[in-house]
């Protein structure tokens, strides 16, 4: 595969409020392309079955990547927007986990024995709501039926929810070949944990940091929001602080989107305790200055890390990659994902699952496979995709690059886009040359503006599906 990587790349971002006011639109997050929006019924489990034996044949076949979503969680966060269901009754863990372990079966037995798993992801709702033991089992089930990867090479990550996790389930996790991990946080100030329903001692969070560092694993991840209810720039600024101290090697910073006509649990949220979105906007300044400052790269969409860092390596060596779990240095993988509502991508298709739990038994209990919709991807489809990945990945995309992948010809096959793109040239967004469109260091933080741009889909998808401002 052609490299598309940025030569030389200013890892810090400029935070220009008066742009970031304009161009303040609601939009996908590019997490795929086409997003999830244009994902169809008739896209069928016989399209899902061709495109895994077409990547089956590939020479050589593209290594594998896992992601299994446990949806479980004890408590709801207010906030929420994720795919979850919230009970206190572990035995719905095991009866969920009957039915994984008969799609581990069913996937498993489809994709060639020598498709080394080289990542593998458990995601949620709270896969820590699982018990240590359940895990073990899980993970056993897994080796059964794919071909994991044992070295230091594995990527094998967890999110972790530090209310549920103690010492001794944070060894269990390195035990069983978990490298790393993944937690919630939020915001470390009590009343706005209180507001959000999400009471997580800061000491306890510290001191898991703390200790999943010296177990071993090799990336902490801590995820933060801004914009929720009754946070302040000052009380921000601690939280901000405090985890700056704490060190992880990545940080994500996503922005609370408030849509409680589309995420009912938002409704929890008094709207009148929100900050102003000038006081948002000064929060997300202020949080993008001390990162910049305690020296964490700006990796795209959210997601900050150290320099060492594996995702910041990828995105100097052009290794980066954006799939449904984020940034990602898997690029080579074809993902099979599996539970409920999970969201494989395998050659040229995208396939997701049932997304409620009584579809998603009914169809396993039958003996078939989950999937309910999907989508194939034509020509325009891909090499917009391989667009909106180099800008999402790389702030940057070469145009012979492009051209030599696709037999193009890019200003001709995208005259219409970079017409639209001098607005953004001359708000000083990005620079256009002969040869690549490069984004400036002011433009980093609306990357999916200047994505929007090239989705042909984005017109019908807004009909279709509300999507989050961009900040
Ligand atoms: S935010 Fe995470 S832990 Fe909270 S309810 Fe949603 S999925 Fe569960």
């Amino acid at each position: 595969m052609l490299s598309t990587k940025v030569p030389d790349f200013d890892p810090f971002l400029v935070f220009d409020k008066s742009l970031i006011k304009r161009y303040d639109k609601a939009g996908p997050r590019y997490t795929s392309y086409p997003t999830a929006v244009q994902f169809s019924k008739s896209f069928s489990t016989g399209d899902y079955l061709l495109a895994i034996q077409k990547s089956n044949e590939g020479t050589p076949p593209k290594p594998l990547s896992l992601y299994f979503h446990i949806p479980f969680c004890a408590t709801l966060c207010f906030y929420c927007a994720c795919n979850k269901f919230i009970t206190k009754r572990k035995e719905k863990a095991q009866e969920y986990l009957e039915r994984l372990y008969l799609e581990i079966e069913m996937q498993g037995s489809l994709f060639n024995r020598n498709r080394q798993v080289e990542q593998l992801h458990l995601g949620g709702g709270t896969p820590t709501f699982l018990t240590s033991l359940q895990l073990e089992q899980l993970l056993q089930k897994v080796g059964q039926h794919f071909n994991l990867r044992h070295d230091d090479q594995r990527d094998f990550s967890i999110e972790i929810d530090p209310r549920t996790v103690d010492a001794d389930y944070l060894q269990s996790l390195w035990d069983l070949g978990f490298n790393r991990i993944s937690m919630g946080v939020q915001d470390f100030d009590p009343k706005v944990q209180q507001a959000v329903h999400r009471i997580q001692p800061r000491d306890e969070t510290l001191a898991l940091i703390q200790r999943a560092r010296t177990t071993g694993f090799k990336s902490i991840n801590t995820d933060l929001i801004y914009g929720l209810p009754l946070q302040t720039l000052e009380s921000f600024s601690v939280t901000l602080d405090t985890i700056i101290e704490a060190s992880p090697d990545r940080i994500s910073l996503f922005n609370y989107a408030h849509l409680p006509d589309r995420f009912p649990p938002q409704q929890r949220i008094r709207a009148g305790d929100l900050p102003s979105p000038d006081e948002k906007l000064a929060i997300l300044q202020l949080s993008v200055d001390k990162l910049n400052a305690a020296g964490y790269v700006y990796i795209g969409m959210d997601h900050f890390a150290k320099p060492g860092d594996e995702l910041s390596l990828a995105r100097h060596d052009g290794t980066l990659y954006r799939n449904f779990q984020g940034y990602s240095t898997h690029a080579d993988c074809d993902l099979v994902g599996m539970g409920v509502t999970a969201i494989g991508q395998v050659d040229d298709c995208y396939a997701q699952n049932r997304r409620t739990l009584e579809d998603y038994y009914n169809a396993i209990d039958a003996g078939r496979l989950a999937v309910f919709k999907g989508y194939t991807l034509n020509l325009d489809d891909k090499i917009r995709r391989k667009v909106i990945e180099n800008i999402m990945c790389y702030g940057r995309v070469d145009f012979p690059a492009i051209d030599t992948l696709f037999g193009i010809d890019f200003t001709d096959y995208f005259s219409l886009e970079l017409e639209q793109l001098q607005t953004m040239q001359q708000d000083g967004l990005i620079s256009i040359t002969e040869g690549a469109i490069q984004v400036l260091p002011p433009g980093r933080l609306l990357l999916r503006n200047i994505c929007m741009t090239f989705d042909r889909y984005l017109p019908q998808a807004r009909q279709r599906a509300k999507f989050s401002r961009v900040i």
